[in-house]
């Protein structure tokens, strides 16, 4: 039986809207195990900010928020996932990950991003004090002439604002 042009129409936006809930829920799921590290963060008292970095559809790195521990102004989530990553591949450049964290990136981490070449960015909550994907700078998106990263921002943002949120909430009042 043949499909009438109306048929086909159809079919294609339920196969276009099946594909966006698809997406969706991936983007999710790897945000959720950024949210992980988030939470291993916290339990450290640390700023609860967690990064994973995907590859091939699978979290090949990931990493927290160690400022604290390590006593190191570079030890954000993401640099510590982007070290983690290039060592696992063996190669510094990154092309074709995905790199998931719960909070804006800021310069530094954009920088870094863009360094490693990275295919995209995912984010939880936009940082209105530094973020460099829009708020306050806009290291990325980034464009070079050898690479694109791209910057999806504002995935399971409520989570992961709440997160912060209660991190410096809980913090005022020990004070
Ligand atoms: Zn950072």
């Amino acid at each position: 039986m043949k499909m009438t042009s109306e048929q086909k129409k159809l079919a294609k936006a339920k196969a276009l809207e099946e594909a966006r809930v698809t997406e969706e829920r991936r983007v999710k799921k790897y945000m959720r195990a950024a949210i992980k590290q988030a939470l291993v963060a916290q339990k450290n008292g640390e700023v609860p900010i967690g990064a994973v970095i995907v590859m091939d559809g699978k979290i090949i790195a990931r990493a927290h928020n160690e400022r604290e521990t390590k006593r190191l102004a570079t030890a954000h989530a993401e640099i510590l996932a982007i070290n983690k990553a290039c060592k696992k591949v063996g190669d510094w450049r990154l092309n074709g990950a995905e790199l998931f964290v719960t909070l804006e990136p800021c310069a530094m981490c954009a920088g870094a991003i863009a360094n490693a070449r990275v295919s995209r960015v995912y984010y939880g909550a936009p940082e209105k004090k530094g973020g460099a994907c829009g708020s306050v700078h806009s290291v990325l998106p980034h464009s070079g002439l050898n690479s694109k990263t791209e910057v999806f921002g504002g995935i399971e943002e409520e989570k992961c604002l709440s997160l912060i949120k209660n991190f410096f909430e809980d913090k005022r009042k020990k004070v």
